[in-house]
């Protein structure tokens, strides 16, 4: 496969886990819990961790959230950002409740000798800011004098809150430039990475529901990285976040940059298609989630061309007349019933998984 050199960011620490110089692209998301209800917030980081989630996100609107923070990051497996708007005295509170980066719009905190408490206190903690720029909250002053909401616009707002923090002496920078228009996150992030070396985290705000949001993730995400662009990612969708990690994953993977957990391939089916191969994909797909190794597994319709054209995938199978071919990297090795082929290819991952531990 081929690779995407990375272009050469600064490294910042999110808890132990690094974000930029040589560290590998981190997948991140957002608990969409009440992080009041610190439970049920503790819940959805286990099962976010568990899809492969590396930093979460959750909201402090209030002093109660950030009371309700400090129980959440004493339990949780992840290192957790705490994201910050208007009042400078939750991102205080916030650190003091052992967030392991904040997250703030420096141009909605306001006085400018409140951002420098935060980056004092920040400092103290050893913790990074994300200062998180977003094409629908611009100051008016940036859109008039860069003629519009646009990459010159957004790119003036990153670097002029990383000015002020430099100012204040703080450089654990991570920034994110967002907006929900691809081609307008995508103008944004390339004039941005070439203003600045800190690590950028990408992101394609509001993208949508499910099929939408990915798509649109996808294509502004993956053109991104694909350029060497980002070194942290969140996929936005309206959909459980577990969704996100999936999306996050699945960009990586087609990308080269991480692997994690099996790649299925299959065939789009045609006239030579004689077995319900979207069933039997669909099958495979959901089995597939308790799989942790990275393998890679082929559901192909059709016994002439599929294991030829899955030549690359660890395992698979390919349907004939009501039954199914089972191959190993390109090679045949028996042929079940079709009512048998889903447990026969499952049976084969798990000795093939057995022989990678
Ligand atoms: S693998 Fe066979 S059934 Fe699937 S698209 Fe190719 S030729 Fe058609």
């Amino acid at each position: 496969m081929l690779s995407y050199p990375r272009r050469k960011t600064k490294k910042v620490m999110v808890g132990g886990l690094a974000i930029g110089g040589d560290a590998p692209v981190v997948v991140q998301s957002m608990n969409n819990t009440d992080t009041r209800d610190a439970d049920a917030s503790l819940r959805q980081i286990l099962q976010l961790a568990e899809a492969g989630c590396e930093i979460s996100r959750l909201a402090v609107p209030d002093m109660e959230a950030a009371d309700a923070f400090a129980r959440i990051r004493r339990l949780s497996p992840l290192p957790l950002v705490a994201d910050i708007h208007f009042d400078y005295r939750l991102a205080l509170a916030a650190i003091n409740a052992g967030a392991d980066k904040i997250r703030i719009n420096p141009g909605n905190i306001g006085d400018p000798e409140r951002v420098r408490q935060i980056a004092d206190a920040a400092r103290k903690a050893g913790i990074p800011i994300r200062v998180g720029v977003n094409s629908g909250s611009l100051k008016q002053s940036l859109i008039n004098a860069h003629g519009g909401v646009n990459e010159a616009a957004m790119t003036a707002s990153a670097l002029d809150s990383v000015a002020m923090l430099e100012r204040f002496g703080f450089d654990q920078i991570v920034l994110s430039i967002k907006a929900s228009d691809p081609a307008l996150a995508i103008a944004a992030y390339r004039l941005l990475s070439r203003k600045t070396d800190y690590p950028l985290h990408l992101g394609v705000t509001e993208a949508g529901t499910l099929r939408e949001g990915v798509i649109r993730s996808a294509v502004g995400i993956g053109t991104l990285l694909a350029e060497g662009i980002g070194d942290t990612l969140r996929v936005s969708l309206t959909a459980d976040p577990v969704e996100e990690i999936h999306a996050a994953y699945a960009i990586l993977k087609s990308l080269g940059l991480r692997r994690r957990g099996p790649e299925l391939i299959s065939c789009p089916t045609c006239g030579r298609t004689a077995v319900d191969l979207q069933k039997v994909a669909e099958t495979v797909e959901e089995k597939l989630k308790s799989i942790r190794h990275p393998i890679r597994v082929a559901v192909m319709g059709c016994a002439v061309n599929g294991p030829g054209e899955a030549r690359h995938a660890d395992i698979g199978i390919a349907g004939g007349k009501g039954e199914f071919l089972i191959f190993r990297k390109g090679e045949i090795l028996r042929k079940v019933p079709q009512e048998e082929a889903v447990k026969a290819l499952m049976d084969e991952i798990d000795k093939l998984c057995a022989s990678l531990n």
